[in-house]
């Protein structure tokens, strides 16, 4: 199997830190793998997906996601991959406010595709009918959505644009149990799309943990088992 996602002696410190929140973190993902990455809050966890997710830098190490050194690329070329190779999806309170849930989902088809607007509205709102929310919820405001509804858009934006990995961080953190089993079938169900990579991160223990593979992090390393 070819690699999603290789890292080697992946290194970051956050400004003014006294210890590194990424120490040397070696990782290899397999195409089409579901990993599930754990571990306490501050171990680490984000730090790594946001520089998978082309989000953030590291300050040492390398880092190739679906064969592109990330370590060697620019910002214009970073972005462009970012959204359409790589999804993340984003705790809710992170969507962007002021617009509607079709819109938040249709905005990443307009920038990395060649889509008109109607076009990206009519993609936005196939998602968004898939993952249950009605016509009406697809054109109100996202703030004015339930918790559950707006992680559901958070999901459809980062999978609207046919990314082939998938970086979740804690999205049921704030859901009831339901609701996050709920959002945990969507996620699970797109990974099980040919060559697709999931990594999802929790600080909670998943009992339904289905044919993956477990990674745990602390104090910036990840912990061999
Ligand atoms: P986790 O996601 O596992 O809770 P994080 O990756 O968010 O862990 O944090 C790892 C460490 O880096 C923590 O000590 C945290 O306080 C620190 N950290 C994370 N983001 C920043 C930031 N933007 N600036 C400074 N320190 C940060
Ligand atoms: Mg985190």
């Amino acid at each position: 199997m070819p690699l999603a996602i290789e890292a080697k002696n992946l290194a970051r410190t956050f400004p003014g830190a006294s210890r590194p929140a990424l120490d040397a973190v070696t990782l290899r993902v397999e195409e089409g793998e579901r990993i599930l990455l754990t571990g306490p809050s501050g171990s680490g966890k984000s730090t790594l997906l946001n520089l998978i997710g082309g989000l953030d830098r590291a300050d040492s190490g390398l880092l190739h996601v679906n064969g592109v050194n990330f370590s060697k690329l620019g910002e214009a070329a970073l972005a462009q991959i970012r959204g359409r190779e790589v999804g993340v999806v984003v705790q809710h309170h992170f969507l962007p406010t002021g617009l509607t849930a079709e819109e938040a989902v249709a905005a990443p088809l307009l920038w990395i595709g060649n889509l008109s607007p109607g076009e990206a509205l009519r993609e936005a709102r196939e998602h968004l009918s898939l993952l249950g929310l009605t016509k009406e919820e697809h054109r109100r405001p996202v703030q004015n959505l339930s918790g559950g509804q707006r992680q559901r858009v958070a999901f459809a934006r980062a999978v609207a644009p046919g990314p082939t990995i998938l970086l979740a961080d804690e999205p049921t953190a704030q859901l009831d149990n339901a609701t996050a089993q709920l959002l945990l079938d969507q996620i699970f169900d797109w990974s099980a799309g040919p060559g697709r990579t999931l990594i999802l991160a929790s600080h909670h223990h998943l009992d339904a943990w289905r044919d993956g593979r477990t990674i745990s992090m602390r104090d910036g390393r990840l912990v061999t088992a």
